[in-house]
């Protein structure tokens, strides 16, 4: 993977012995000269990660970093100071601002390099984990939810096909209660790895409750979204699980945005009454609403 970093420090010369070797190791670089110009670079480009040096015009590092911390968007940014505040008094006041790493120069350049890789590498195992749902291979609701209202701003602002899916697990209760818990677990995976395998990569996949899941397609028109939860149906409905010949059956209600939906939640409750009319009309089925019902729902 490609990673981008901003580098916030007044020194010319200092700006371009990080950029040399930063771009050697294929990390895209971006300049801020103090960290007033970081901020505005900042409100349009969020990079993975920000260097910066402490003794700037303007606006300094330690100022900087106060900053970001206050600011939900700026806070999990990961930073590292590179200064030639190198004083125990000084280095102190830098961990307080817990930042990621705080190195001194004159640096080694093969030893900022590999401090960096580090800092990207830890934070790229957090960012899994907190995007992804604890038992399944699904992203987690809060991230789908996230890429959902992304998705619902894109279209509403710019127009576009958006569909989305939400999928339940058939008498999943059962399953639990005649097999237990951990059998339960198993077949929840399966059922995501199923789901995941029939999606396009540009499709989402997050767990949205206890057996639920929520799917969303951009630029999918609900007769294509149709079709690929009906194969994701009869998929799951195929597979066998051990050593009981186990199976299982899921339940799913297919939308489409169209700009009469005011919200994300909206769009997701038509996904949910769709499902709801799945389950009534005898479970194992997909369902969508035709538009001239969605007002009377409410
Ligand atoms: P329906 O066809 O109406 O959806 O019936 P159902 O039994 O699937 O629905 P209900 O909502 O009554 O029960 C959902 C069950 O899903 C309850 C719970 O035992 C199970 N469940 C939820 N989360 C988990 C989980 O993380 N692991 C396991 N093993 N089971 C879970
Ligand atoms: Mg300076
Ligand atoms: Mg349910
Ligand atoms: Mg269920």
């Amino acid at each position: 993977m490609e990673y981008s970093a901003l580098i916030v420090e007044d020194d010319s010369t200092m700006v371009r012995l990080l950029q040399v070797y930063l771009e050697k190791k294929n990390i895209t670089v971006h300049v801020a000269r103090d960290g007033k110009e970081a901020m505005r670079y900042l409100s349009y480009e969020i990079p993975d990660i920000i260097i910066s040096d402490i003794m700037m015009p303007r606006m300094d590092g330690l100022t900087l970093r106060n900053k970001l911390l206050q600011d939900e968007k700026y806070r999990m940014i990961p930073f590292i100071f590179v200064t030639a505040k190198n004083g125990l008094d000084d280095r102190i006041k830098g961990y307080k601002l817990y930042v990621d790493d705080y190195i001194v120069k004159p640096f080694e350049p093969r030893e900022l390099i590999a401090r960096v890789d580090a800092v990207l590498k830890r934070h790229s195992l957090y960012s899994d984990l907190m995007r992804f749902d604890g038992l399944t291979s699904a992203l987690n609701r809060k991230t789908i939810e996230e890429l959902l209202e992304k998705e619902f701003a894109r279209v509403s602002r710019y127009g576009g096909q958006l569909s989305i899916s939400m999928v339940d697990i058939d008498h999943f209760k059962r399953c639990n209660d005649t097999y237990g818990h951990i059998f339960g677990d198993y077949v929840l995976i399966k059922v995501a790895d199923a789901i995941l395998a029939e999606v396009r990569n540009t499709d989402a996949v997050g767990r949205y409750g206890g057996e639920e899941f929520l799917i969303v397609m951009p630029e999918t028109m609900i007769d294509n979204a149709l079709t690929v939860v009906e194969r994701i149906r009869s998929g799951i409905a195929g597979l066998r699980f051990d050593p009981q010949e186990f199976n299982v059956r899921i339940s799913a209600g297919v939308a489409q945005f169209y700009p009469g939906i005011s919200s994300p939640r909206d769009f997701v409750h038509l996904a949910d009454q769709a499902l709801y009319r799945a389950k009534e009309n005898g479970r194992n089925r997909v369902e969508c609403l035709p538009q001239e019902e969605h007002s009377v729902l409410g």
